[in-house]
């Protein structure tokens, strides 16, 4: 085992194979400033001898009987399907018997047609679909360097793969627009779109800072005063316009948390529910973001450079290049493995003391710079959000990790939910006996008294 607390062979990398280059000029994009570390002269396309190489390495990196390989831009499929069918052939190379390989293609979805679609199909491509919701919700920021929206594109790339059999997520962006239509952006997914397995992730850029790691940023210039002087709009704002408000971000969550527990546990997957379900259960969080630690997902970019992480990707995070060093010499460097321990080393206080830290764990240090209530620099700048989403799925979290426990589906917390809190749900079971002083059902082991049904008196109170 690794200091970061993983088996020393299980590590991700996030390969980039045209860098930052992209069709599309949608505006929060962080990949297009990054063109700049890259020199003039750059072609922009991993060469070949490289991706065989990286290939190679990386199968035999890794001793997990499934290796998987992630595509991402830029936007990968400008690379055309000649460059895809070679990954494929030398995959099947270096491929022992005792392996299984698994290509994720994150895209824009703009470029795909039937041969592409056939491709992905017949080779078992997961695709990645970016998608900001609904026509007014995606255009808003996702435009092609014509500023015309791209939402007709994604819908009719959706339908291709549909009609093609390809295995297909979407990826949503929750930024400063969508992430107050919490509802419209996650029906519209669900029941439009047809996805199955909706990944959200949340929009923070900093202003005027993108050309320095987080880390490093001038801390005189950020807002003293916290939380609410960082968001968009205010006065003394460290995030651009676009960045999604961190209230709304928790509210966002939480309300797309309710719908999917009154109806889709079980049919509708999003990463960060089972994340956290997971955790409850008592096991690591499965995403970097709200692990303890990190610095097992690394990124290489198409001139064969790899970096600590795909967010950061800086000169200084860079570890070496694949041209001169293996992945793995790179991986299990005091340098990588100090970045991943950094994330809970630098920890501010007030997340150690926080409730919800054992599942939010700070979140993804990219994001720590704001300054927490008593002072002390390094606090994410989602922190409000998140502290209410967690809180806010609590019961219910204990109750399907109950559920689980006791060897029945989480998915009949649904029933539950269609009642009320869980707590008054799990009363009216005839097999649950709750008196005041007995265990809570929700299985915190904690007094009823004193767990769900104090939360349900205070809400009702709340409430009247
Ligand atoms: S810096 Fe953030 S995204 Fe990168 S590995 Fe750590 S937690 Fe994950
Ligand atoms: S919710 Fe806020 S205070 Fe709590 S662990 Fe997460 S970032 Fe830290």
């Amino acid at each position: 085992m690794t200091a970061a607390g993983l088996p020393r062979t299980q590590f991700h990398v996030m390969t980039k194979p045209i860098g930052p280059v992209c069709n599309l000029d949608c505006t929060y994009c962080y990949y297009l400033s990054k063109k700049n570390f890259f020199g003039e002269d750059n072609h922009w396309r991993m060469p070949d001898a490289l991706v065989e190489r990286y290939i190679r390495q990386y199968i035999a990196a890794q001793d997990v009987g499934e290796v998987n390989f992630s595509w991402q831009g830029g936007e990968p499929t400008l690379l055309g399907l000649d460059f895809f069918a070679k990954v494929v052939q030398w995959q099947k190379t270096y491929c022992p018997p005792t392996k299984r390989i698994v290509n994720d293609l994150q895209t824009n979805g703009t470029l795909l047609d039937d041969e592409w679609c056939r491709f992905l199909k017949n080779n078992r491509f997961l695709v990645g679909l970016s998608v900001d919701g609904p026509e007014g919700l995606h255009d808003c920021y996702r435009r092609d360097r014509r500023g015309r929206g791209t939402f007709d594109r994604v819908v009719r790339a959706a339908r291709l793969m549909q009609e093609h059999g390809v295995e297909f997520n979407t990826l949503t962006v929750v930024n400063r627009m969508n992430a107050q239509h919490p509802s419209e952006v996650y029906r519209f997914l669900r029941d439009e779109l047809g996805s199955k397995y909706l990944q959200f992730i949340p929009c923070v850029e900093p202003k005027g800072f993108a050309a320095v790691a987080p880390r490093h940023w001038d801390r005189s210039l950020l807002p003293p005063l916290g939380a609410a002087a960082a968001r968009p709009g205010a006065a003394e704002s460290v995030v651009t316009d676009w960045t999604v408000d961190p209230e709304d971000y928790g509210d966002f969550l939480c309300t797309i948390f309710d719908e999917w527990l009154r109806r889709d546990v079980g049919e509708v997957f999003v990463p960060i529910f089972d994340m956290a379900l997971g955790v409850w259960l008592g096991m690591p969080a499965s995403a970097c973001y709200f692990a303890e630690t990190c610095g097992k997902a690394l990124a290489v970019e198409h001139d064969g450079s790899v970096y600590a992480c795909d967010h950061f990707v800086y000169p200084e995070y860079k570890l070496g290049n694949l041209k001169e060093s293996s992945l793995l010499d790179l991986l299990y460097t005091d340098r990588q493995m100090r970045f991943g321990l950094d994330k809970t080393d630098t920890l501010t206080q007030y997340c150690r003391d926080c409730e919800v830290r054992f599942v939010c764990n700070g979140e993804c240090p990219k994001n720590r710079f704001l300054y927490a209530p008593d002072g002390e620099f390094g606090l994410t700048y989602l922190c409000a959000g998140l502290r209410t989403f967690f809180s806010h799925i609590d019961p219910w979290m204990k109750l399907m990790a109950n559920e689980l426990r006791a060897g029945r589906t989480a998915d009949g917390v649904m029933k539950i939910a269609n009642g009320q809190h869980p707590a008054a749900a799990a009363s009216a079971r005839p097999r649950i006996q709750t008196k005041l002083n007995a265990r809570c059902p929700c299985g915190s082991g904690r007094k009823y008294k004193k767990c769900c049904y104090a939360m349900d008196q205070e809400r009702k109170g709340q409430s009247l």
